[in-house]
């Protein structure tokens, strides 16, 4: 790929360089490194600044498709082991856009009720609203990672899953979503600092939980997991991209690039009203006074002005 499509300051395009093809080997992956992007800390933090205008502007369309009864929308799915980053995700990438667009949805261990219906039926109850970024702070990938690991069901029925995910996802797709699947891939040793952290330091010991050290001891198991997701549900519908997570600045960069880019190329128009625009504006100058009527026509270019920029 050459550099000329790279957005920006990025060597290479960050949607080329971290997307899981086949052959991807999750082993060679170095977690600390920042593929395509070459321009340290401060650098990142502008450009995400960056993003995050270009990304509002295009969620207001977004926004404004779905209040208009458009059914397309965004599902971005967040998967990665514990501190990998995925509520900073939340915080300071999504955060950048308008919350009312937004629907956020985490996915802990299933309740009763949860458990009583299909695996991907909580799923599918989450899908985003037309004209919504919707976010999954975990996801059905529980079901072949977790699952899996523990042993939570039999292997014949969590092998069946990647084929029924793969269907359910491009059944997902074909309504009119653009499905983009991260994985925050955190290095061991990073992970072992972050949780010592967490539990050296008395206002982050909410986010920890007993429960995030038998998962760590299962290491190995979950990244033959992990790799079995990437090799098996990386399709062209919904594709993985696979983020190296040991400098978060880097993991909030490179999903920001990728949620901006899929905004862009979703190239959607601002609705057309369903009501005569000039009608409408002369029955509203007819209720101001002369004097803001005058100063209406007056000022005709900056308004026209106003409205093409807005
Ligand atoms: P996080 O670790 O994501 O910040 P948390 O520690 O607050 O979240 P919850 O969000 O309540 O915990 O739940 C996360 C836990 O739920 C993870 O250990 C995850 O593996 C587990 N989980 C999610 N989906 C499933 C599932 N389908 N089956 C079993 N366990 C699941």
């Amino acid at each position: 790929m050459s550099s000329k499509s790279a957005p920006g300051p990025w060597d290479r395009a960050p949607w080329d360089m971290l997307r899981a093809r086949s052959g991807f080997r999750l082993e060679d992956l170095d977690r600390a490194s920042t593929p395509g992007w070459d321009e340290g800390k401060n650098r990142a933090a502008d450009r995400l600044e960056d993003l995050g205008e270009e990304m509002s502007g295009l969620q207001e369309r977004l926004y404004a498709h779905g209040r208009t009864n458009g059914h397309r929308r965004v599902l971005l799915v967040l998967q990665g082991l514990d501190t990998a980053g995925k509520g900073g995700i939340a915080r300071h990438v999504i955060g950048l856009v308008d919350p009312q667009g937004v629907a956020l949805r985490s996915f802990g261990r299933p309740t009763e009720e949860e458990l009583a219906h299909h695996y991907l039926w909580r799923i599918r109850n989450a899908l985003p609203p037309g004209g919504r970024i919707g976010v999954f702070d975990r996801s059905h990938y529980e079901d072949v990672l977790v699952v899996r690991v523990e042993g939570l069901v039999p292997e014949a029925t969590w092998q069946a899953r990647y084929a029924e995910i793969n269907a359910f996802e491009a059944e997902v797709a074909a309504s009119g979503t653009r499905i983009i699947k991260c994985a925050l891939m955190v290095s061991h040793e990073e992970q072992g600092a972050r949780l010592l952290e967490r539990l050296d330091r008395p206002e982050k010991h909410w986010k920890y939980s007993p429960g995030d050290l038998p998962t760590r001891l299962r290491w190995d198991d979950y990244q033959e997991a992990y790799q079995a997701v990437f090799d098996r549900t990386s399709t062209d519908v919904a594709p993985w991209y696979v983020i190296p997570a040991d400098h978060k600045w880097y993991v909030r960069l490179a999903v920001a690039e990728l949620l901006t880019r899929t905004l862009r190329e979703m190239d959607l128009a601002w609705p057309a009203a369903d009501f005569d625009v000039a009608a409408e504006r002369a029955k509203l100058l007819a209720t101001m006074t002369a004097d803001h009527r005058s100063i209406e026509s007056e000022d005709e270019d900056n308004g026209a002005r106003r409205r093409r920029n807005g």
